[in-house]
Parts: structure tokens; C-alpha cells; sequence
């Protein structure tokens, strides 16, 4: 019986206010919502790694805020339809709100890892606001330590790039533009006016 009730009260808590009555927990700077147990499992890996993120950046220089929320949907549905994301996003990070939002922990762990996500997430909440999105994207992946699959684009200009980057057509395309910025970013290419 309360198995059958306990979820549906979670979609009403999360559409009427992020931070009441869901499953949550907190370490020094983050507070993780979870929505279903086999998410919760992961709360200490999860914990550890925005920590430890948090500390690298610092030492880095960068300024992550002070207290980030986690915000881990129930589905991916839920997901897509709260951040209108498509199909292949993971994760987004929200400066403002110094949120990050995420797919199911699972989903994380099969798709990149869920380390790798955070940390890349999280450096999005540290970085300069005014890096283009090739430098932003280059640098989280660098600093994630996630390994990327696509072919560089060779020759491709610095808006094109930007372009891709901001609209992906495709998970492939992606999956290259992520590349290149991340060659961009270890061959220190510098930005453009
Ligand atoms: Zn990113």
C-alpha cells in the first residue's frame, strides 16, 4: 500500500516545491534529492565525489557556490519534460539556481559514470560566466576526467562549433563537438572577440 502512495507524493513535492518532503540528505556543501531507493544507494558515491570536486576546484582557483542542490529525477520523462532536455542530455547545471539537475544516478552510471557527471556539472557551477561554450565544455570535460568517443572535427570555425555545442542535432554530433572543444582546451587555443 504505501509502496503504491509514496511515489506519486514525490512528483506532487517536486512539481510544488523542490525542497520539501522528498528523500534528501546533506553533506557540508550539497543537498541531493533522491526519488526512489535504488537512487539513494548512491548518495555516499555521490556525496564523496561533489566534495572532492568541490576541493579541486577551489584548489584550481575556480569558485563553486557555497551550497548546491542535486536534484535527482524519478524518470527520465520527468527529466526531459522539467528541463525540456533532449534525448541525450544527462545533466544540466542551473548557475543561478546553483543547481544541477540529473537523469536517475543509474542512468548516470551507465552513461559517462556518475563521478564523471558531477564533477563536469559542478565545474559548471565554478567557471567563469563569460567563457564561450567550447571553453566551458572542453574545460568540464577535462576537469571530469570523462573519455570521449567522437572524431574531431577538423578546420571547423569557432561559431560553427559554438553552434553544435548549443544544438546538438544528434547524440554523434555531439559526442564530436565535445571532443574538439576538449582538444581546443588542451591545446590551449585562445578565445576569440
Ligand atoms: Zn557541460
Amino acid at each position: 500500500m504505501h509502496r503504491k502512495i509514496l511515489p506519486s507524493l514525490s512528483f506532487v513535492c517536486l512539481l510544488l516545491s523542490p525542497s520539501s518532503a522528498a528523500p534528501q540528505s546533506s553533506s557540508a556543501h550539497f543537498r541531493i534529492q533522491t526519488f526512489s531507493s535504488a537512487d539513494a544507494q548512491y548518495l555516499r558515491r555521490a556525496f564523496k565525489a561533489l566534495e572532492k570536486a568541490r576541493k579541486d576546484l577551489l584548489s584550481l582557483g575556480l569558485n563553486p557556490p557555497q551550497r548546491v542542490t542535486v536534484i535527482v529525477h524519478p524518470t527520465l520523462e520527468r527529466f526531459q519534460k522539467s528541463l525540456e532536455a533532449p534525448m541525450f542530455e544527462a545533466a544540466r547545471a542551473n548557475r543561478n539556481l546553483a543547481r544541477i539537475e540529473t537523469q536517475r544516478f543509474r542512468a548516470l552510471e551507465e552513461h559517462g559514470g556518475l563521478e564523471q557527471t558531477l564533477r563536469h556539472e559542478l565545474f559548471h557551477l565554478a567557471q567563469p560566466a563569460n567563457w564561450p561554450r567550447w571553453k566551458a565544455e572542453g574545460s568540464a570535460v577535462r576537469f571530469s576526467g570523462e573519455r570521449l568517443n567522437g572524431v574531431l572535427f577538423e578546420n571547423i570555425s569557432e561559431s560553427k562549433l559554438e553552434a553544435l555545442l548549443k544544438n546538438p542535432p544528434s547524440r554523434a554530433v555531439l559526442a564530436r563537438a565535445m571532443a574538439t572543444a576538449l582538444e581546443w582546451v588542451v591545446q590551449n587555443r585562445a578565445i576569440s572577440d
